[in-house]
């Protein structure tokens, strides 16, 4: 497969020059590298289970909301310590021959958060620059968004260290059975369910499950239940490809009127267009809202009138990225975080939206589509402006929801219709939602602290009736 040219940000202003730190997947742009260096978050939890000191470090950054919201709530300290630690911690190292008849090593992650409220449940993530640390992050906000949004599963994570772009599709088929057959018994149907993330996609969870079953004893018993986001011809669920966007709008659907903003005629911008931006965009538009702004790997653009999101995505599908699209003009990256906007969604990678950006930020709403996308400096500053962020594990809850449904539908060997698919997700994001709002008013706190503290509210509630064993 082509792969897309390293980012290239447009023109980048004096303040803006530093080189980005990381490159980012297909659809997403570099990580931010503004904002200067943040203070290191504190809590005596660290302390006591040794984190970490780097104020950059991702892992310790996303625990501390967490702890704040168990501190407003008196979480007991057994429960802090239990949270702020995955239970399992798998990498494997296997080797993969290439086109070019030499063999590579390659690195592939499993952390295993939580499993108190059901399976471990969470995306695989091929990337050439993921570590540890940030699968450990993304598995954490697994546990608290399936708690959050009502679904019966725990939080994990995975990934290939990979440029899934750089490799023919003999390549990837190759690495992505290997890796499946490394920790096919870490995972499994009732056990622990991957599913696509960043860089990953329904062929890849197609050779994973064909893998599996190949690999398991369990014919019979829908193997293919051990992963989710598999294509529709092989178990997949309709309405999964479009859920987590899907479920981005039917948060702001809830989420906005009490901002005072009518979504017909809502403008808004987007950071990264691939499946997560791509399908927010094109659901917002049906919606009859308008897209102003897009920014990814290959650039940013720009057009007052509206860019037609369906056209961007067709394009994007053809070459790479938003550059070159006859409907918008180009603009840099700072005037695309200044464009005014009543709501911008982060569609792209974790810790992008950092003191720098957030100032810059001319919108009155962030719509977190992507995990992690903003830092506690950048969160600092946003509150300060009064601006309302709709945090991740809300926002971007629609994706792991309808993988739910598709664990559903192959364990009970159904096809749902999509009006169903749409339907029973639209019930989980609402009332997510409404936890939120009610933890909100209760806690008086922000809507981050409150999605956590609703999260943990359900955690608290299973392991006090499960309690500790032995
Ligand atoms: N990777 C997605 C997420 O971060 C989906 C996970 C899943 O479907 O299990 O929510």
């Amino acid at each position: 497969m082509a792969s897309p040219s390293k980012p290239t940000p447009a023109k980048t202003t004096p303040a803006k020059a530093a080189p980005a730190k990381k490159g980012g997947a297909k659809g997403t742009p570099a990580k931010a590298s503004s904002g200067g260096s943040p203070e290191l978050v504190k809590h005596p939890i660290f302390d006591e289970l040794g984190f970490q000191t780097d104020p950059n470090n991702l892992y310790r950054q996303t625990v501390s909301s967490m702890l704040a919201a168990a501190d407003i709530m008196n979480l007991p300290h057994h429960l802090k310590i239990i949270l702020a630690q995955p239970k399992n911690e798998i990498m494997v190292n296997f080797p993969v021959l290439m086109d070019d008849g030499e063999y590579r090593l390659f690195k592939g992650y499993r952390v295993q958060h939580n499993n108190a409220l059901g399976p471990y449940k969470g995306g695989l993530r091929f990337h050439h620059d993921v570590h540890l640390d940030d699968v450990k992050s993304l598995a954490f906000l697994m546990t608290m968004k399936c708690s959050l949004v009502g679904v019966p599963f725990g939080g994990g994570k995975g990934g290939i260290k990979v440029d899934p772009y750089k490799h023919s599709k003999g390549e990837m088929e190759r690495i992505v059975r290997r890796f499946t057959a490394a920790i096919a018994h870490q995972i499994g149907p009732d056990y622990d369910i991957p599913a696509p993330d960043v860089g990953s996609n329904a062929q890849h969870m197609a050779w994973i499950a064909d893998t599996y079953s190949f690999l398991s004893e369990v014919g019979g018993h829908q193997p293919e239940a051990v992963i989710t986001g598999k294509p529709v011809a092989y178990g997949g669920s309709l309405g999964r490809e479009k859920a987590t966007g899907q479920g981005v709008v039917d948060t702001l659907v809830e989420m906005l009127p009490e901002i005072g903003i009518d979504i017909k005629g809502c403008k808004f911008s987007v950071l990264g267009f691939g499946n997560v931006g791509s399908w927010t965009g094109r659901i917002l538009q049906d919606r009859g809202a308008k897209m102003i702004a897009v920014m990814d790997h290959t650039g940013a653009i720009q057009n007052d009138a509206g860019i037609d999101a369906h056209a961007l995505a067709l394009h994007c599908q053809k070459t790479g990225g938003v550059a070159g699209f006859k409907g918008a003009g180009r603009i840099d990256k700072d005037e695309f975080y200044q464009t005014k906007v009543d709501v911008f969604v982060p569609a792209a990678l974790e810790q992008m939206i950092t003191e720098g950006e957030a100032r810059m930020l001319n919108c009155k709403v962030v719509a977190e589509g992507a995990n992690a996308p903003t830092t506690p400096a950048g969160e600092r500053v946003l509150e300060a402006r009064g601006i309302e962020v709709l945090p991740a594990i809300l926002c971007n809850a629609g994706g792991v929801t309808v993988s739910y449904f598709e664990w559903v539908q192959n364990k009970t060997c159904q096809q749902w219709d999509l009006e169903r698919v749409d339907r029973e997700l639209n019930k989980h994001m609402v009332q997510a939602a409404k936890r939120v709002r009610d933890a909100r008013k209760k806690y008086k706190c922000n809507l981050r602290t409150a999605a956590y503290a609703a999260a943990l509210e359900r955690l608290q509630a299973v392991y006090s009736v499960r309690s500790l064993f032995p």
